[in-house]
């Protein structure tokens, strides 16, 4: 198996291999970086077809996690961790506290947090074993919408970028997966008077999407063509290939999935096509900074309006891309870079989470 010669692995901190035969645990748990402070990310649960697979996947996600933590000014590094199986078929209490305790032997290195294949209730069950798990429920039971909020403020801000429109009445958005967060973006659209086109593989996701929000649906593998001045991806990543990019009808790229560009070249692509793409780790960072906001006093107007400045660090990524003339993408890794850089050297453990911080000083 290959770790330091994957080429997903970028001078990582520390893998660690987690195994609890009682419980059939078998988990990774991947550091990236703690240079701004303990590595959050959240814990994913996914049916790998191997080991290898299940490696380079921590291994990417936790590099993404340290660029997104250190885009949004917020003294975190990345983490991330894995584990193999089939949510619906092998999670069970003594599964996740394993891995609680497996999270808690780091002291705080690593913090967690729901993902993909693991729920708020799930980071209950492993709060029992460790301090470092997040993910609450309001009290109301719902999530905090701050994913979904940060994407709604920074789709409308590449709209201004790019089209030169102070808002989003009468414009339409084509919104690929009406999941958690892209029925909510859809919310927030419809608020503002856009104009929905929508696209799940659940059926039941698009007649919700037609009821309440009156929008037209289309086929899963057709959105990215269909007309419309703004295309955002909330399902799936690697969408934004060679093909899709060529018959890509809007001219703004603005969603929540994680990972769109297939590589990083086509960053390249699109501002070659002429077309405004919000990085995907810059864009759907709300959720990130919910979590680090999130205990002791919580307040979730607070939290909103420390993801509105989502709307200043997109600002100044599309001005710098278009002064300087380099991708979008690449403009937001420079960015996090030079924080990186600027951080403190060195473990650090269990620090307490922090505001937003300027990250354009220097920049
Ligand atoms: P979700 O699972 O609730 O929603 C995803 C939706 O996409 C589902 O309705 C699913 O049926 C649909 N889908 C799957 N394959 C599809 C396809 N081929 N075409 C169209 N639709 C398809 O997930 P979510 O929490 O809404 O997250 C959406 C995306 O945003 C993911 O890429 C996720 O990694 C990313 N993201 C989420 C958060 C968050 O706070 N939830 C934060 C950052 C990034």
């Amino acid at each position: 198996m290959a770790v330091f010669d994957s080429s997903n692995f970028d001078g990582h901190e520390q893998l660690v291999f987690c195994h609890d035969p009682a419980s059939g645990l078998k988990g990774i748990i991947g550091i990236h970086s703690t240079t701004l402070g303990p590595a959050l990310g959240g814990c994913r649960m996914w049916p790998y077809a191997n080991e290898q697979a299940a490696v380079d996947d921590v291994l990417r996600l936790s590099r993404g996690m340290t660029y997104k933590a250190a885009v949004a000014g917020l003294d975190l590094g990345g983490g991330k961790a894995v584990i193999i199986g089939d949510s619906r078929r092998d999670k069970s209490p003594d599964l996740l506290l394993a891995m609680a305790r497996f999270i808690n032997t780091l002291g705080g290195r690593y913090q967690t947090a729901e993902d993909v294949g693991t729920t708020i209730a799930d980071m209950d069950v492993m709060r029992r074993d460790t301090p470092f798990a997040h993910g609450f429920a309001l009290p109301d039971g719902d999530h905090c919408p701050a994913t979904a909020f940060g994407v709604f403020v920074g789709l409308r801000t590449a709209v201004r970028h790019c089209l030169g429109r102070e808002d989003l009445a009468g414009l339409t958005v084509a919104v690929q997966g009406v999941g958690n967060v892209g029925m909510r973006l859809c919310q927030y659209l419809s608020e503002a008077g856009a104009e929905l086109i929508v696209a799940d593989v659940s059926a039941q996701a698009t007649a919700r999407a037609a009821k309440d929000f009156g929008a037209r649906i289309v086929a899963p593998d057709a959105i990215h063509r269909e007309p419309a001045d703004v295309f955002a991806p909330c399902a799936l990543g690697g969408i934004l290939t060679d093909e899709s990019i060529a018959e890509l009808s809007a001219p703004v790229v603005a969603g929540a999935a994680n990972n769109q560009l297939a590589e990083d070249r086509h960053g390249a692509v699109l501002r070659d096509r002429g077309i405004l793409y919000a990085p995907d780790y810059v864009i759907n960072a709300g959720g990130l900074i919910d979590v680090a906001c999130e205990r002791p006093n919580y307040d979730v107007d607070r939290v909103l309006a420390k993801v509105a400045r989502i709307e200043d660090t997109l600002t100044k990524i599309f001005e710098r891309s278009t002064a300087e003339k380099f991708p979008t993408n690449v403009i937001a890794d420079r960015l996090a870079e030079l924080r990186l850089r600027q951080g403190q050297p060195g473990g650090v453990t269990n620090k307490a989470t922090t505001s937003p911080a300027p990250v354009f000083a220097d920049f």
